[in-house]
């Protein structure tokens, strides 16, 4: 099941800078740093709510991260669904033919397992399922 927007992620140039911009936003401070080596990436959390924000910074020019702020700019990079069980998500959408692109679920930020959905199968939307690990 498909529980909730978990987290919104938005690439930035300047991990630092946007984390000084978003604390102005939100009047509040991220609650966490975190560096996600596979990924080439480094990300911040702000919590609003029940939802988060993560920013991501490229740690280097073949992250995924780089290659997006290269294309498209900063923005929005991928939305992020909470799972209560993403081994059984991914492959109900793999039956309901979404290209899923991981072949089994993956360690990301904040303590979750993750996959994603490649945008030509959701209307340009990077999709990031998530799931907590206990
Ligand atoms: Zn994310």
């Amino acid at each position: 099941m498909i529980k909730k927007i978990e987290h919104i992620g938005i690439a930035v140039k300047n991990l630092e800078n946007s984390n000084a911009l978003f604390q102005k936003l939100f009047g509040k401070e991220h609650y966490k740093v975190e560096a996600v080596e596979s990924e080439g990436v480094s990300t911040s959390f702000f919590m609003l709510g029940e939802t988060k924000i993560e920013l991501l910074e490229a740690t280097n020019s073949n992250s995924a991260i780089a290659k997006f702020i290269d294309k498209k700019g900063e923005g929005i990079h991928h939305i992020a669904y909470e799972v209560d069980d993403i081994d059984f998500e991914m492959n109900r959408l793999r039956n309901e033919g979404f290209e899923v692109l991981n072949a089994q679920p993956k360690d990301g930020a904040d303590n979750k397992k993750v996959c994603f959905l490649h945008p030509r199968s959701t209307n340009g939307v990077l999709v990031e399922l998530c799931q907590e690990k206990h």
